[in-house]
C-alpha cells in the first residue's frame, strides 16, 4: 500500500503519519523532515525554508528519488506514506513518471482539510522536539510545559511557524499546492478527509479510506 498524506501546512500529517506507519507497518517519507536534515548544512535551503518558501522542484525531486531507492523502502514490501511531496504539479508528475517506472502505483490521496484559521491557530501553537516529536500547546500540550514527554529535551517553535511566515506559507499552498487538488480528482485517487475533528476522529475517516481501498484491490 503507497499513499500521499496530502493538506496545508498544519492540516495534522505529521500527526496522522505517525499513527499510519504504526499502525500500517509502513515506511513514512516526510520531505519536510528530510529538508530539516538538509538545511544544517545548505545555506539556500535553510533561507528559503525559514522564508516559508518552496526548495526548487529538481532539488526535491533529487531528493525524493533517491530516497525512494534506499533499501528499507525497496525491502519493506508493504508500502510507504508520502507526507508533504508532491507540493506542485511538476512534482506530482516527476512522481507519476519515477513511480511508473518502478511499476508501483498510489492507492490514494488522503488530502486533508482544515480552514486558513484554524492553520494558522494549528502552526502558531506547534512545538517540536528534536526527537521528532510534535506538541501544541493548547491541542496537545506535553505534561510538563516545554518538556518532551518522550524523551526530556526541550521543546521549540520551528522559525517557519513564526506568525508572519505562517500566511507567506499559506499562500504557497494555494498558489502552487492547492491545484494538485484537482490533479488528483482527475486521477481518480483523491480521498477527502475532514481534518477539523480532533486528531482520533481524523484518524477513523483515514482508517476507513484504507480499508475502502483494500476493499477494492480484494485483500
Ligand atoms: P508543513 O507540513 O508544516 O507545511 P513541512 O514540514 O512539510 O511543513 O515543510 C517545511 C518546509 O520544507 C516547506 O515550507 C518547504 O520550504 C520545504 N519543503 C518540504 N517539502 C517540500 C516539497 N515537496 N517541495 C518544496 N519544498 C518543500
Ligand atoms: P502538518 O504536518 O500538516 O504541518 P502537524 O501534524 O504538525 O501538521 O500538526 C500541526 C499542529 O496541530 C501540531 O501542533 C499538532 O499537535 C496539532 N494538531 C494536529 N492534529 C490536530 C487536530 N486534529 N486537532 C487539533 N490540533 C491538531
Ligand atoms: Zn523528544
Amino acid at each position: 500500500m503507497n499513499y500521499i498524506l496530502f493538506g496545508p501546512p498544519g492540516a495534522g500529517k505529521g500527526t496522522q503519519a505517525k499513527k499510519i506507519v504504526e499502525k500500517y507497518g509502513i515506511v513514512h517519507l516526510s520531505t519536510g523532515d528530510m529538508f530539516r536534515e538538509a538545511k544544517k548544512s545548505d545555506e539556500k535551503i535553510s533561507a528559503l525554508m525559514a522564508a516559508g518558501q518552496l526548495i526548487p522542484d529538481e532539488t526535491v525531486v533529487e531528493m525524493v528519488q533517491k530516497r525512494l531507492q534506499k533499501d528499507d523502502v525497496k525491502d519493506v514490501k508493504k508500502g510507504f506514506l508520502l507526507d508533504g511531496f508532491p507540493r506542485t504539479l511538476n512534482q506530482a508528475e516527476a512522481l507519476d513518471g519515477m513511480l511508473k517506472k518502478e511499476n508501483i502505483k498510489i492507492d490514494a490521496v488522503l488530502s486533508i482539510y482544515i480552514d486558513n484559521d484554524e492553520a494558522v491557530k494549528r502552526i502558531s501553537g506547534r512545538r517540536v522536539c528534536v526527537c521528532g516529536a510534535s506538541y501544541h500547546v493548547l491541542f496537545l500540550p506535553p505534561k510538563q510545559e516545554n518538556v518532551c514527554d518522550a524523551c526530556g529535551g526541550t521543546l521549540v517553535q520551528r522559525t517557519d511557524d513564526k506568525e508572519n511566515v505562517v500566511r507567506d506559507r499559506l499562500t504557497v499552498y494555494e498558489n502552487q499546492t492547492k491545484p494538485l487538488i484537482d490533479y488528483y480528482k482527475k486521477a481518480g485517487i483523491l480521498v477527502e478527509i475532514d481534518g477539523q475533528q480532533n486528531e482520533k476522529e481524523v484518524f477513523k475517516q483515514i482508517e476507513t479510506a484504507i480499508k475502502a481501498e483494500a476493499g477494492k484491490l480484494g485483500s
